[in-house]
């Protein structure tokens, strides 16, 4: 089973440039700030997840896991 993640995005240095919410469509969602930020993280796989956190330009992704804490990103 996979294992469930936390996300979070820092609004403070978000760019809006929406990359997250193309990459995993389920997981980010743009705000009315158009920020991403963290919606239904089961809703895409963790690959997709990361990928998305990786390939934010201002690197405002955080990713852990939900029940041992653990940095998965970055
Ligand atoms: S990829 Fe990063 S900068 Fe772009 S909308 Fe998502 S969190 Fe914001």
């Amino acid at each position: 089973m996979a294992r469930k993640l936390k996300l979070s995005v820092d609004h403070d240095v978000c760019v809006g440039n929406a990359m997250c919410v193309t990459i995993a469509t389920k997981a980010f969602v743009l705000n009315d700030e158009r920020q991403g930020t963290p919606a239904d993280p089961d809703g895409d796989t963790e690959e997709l997840i990361l990928e998305a956190a990786e390939n934010c330009p201002v690197a405002a992704i955080s990713v852990v896991d939900a029940d041992t804490g653990e940095q998965i990103f970055p």
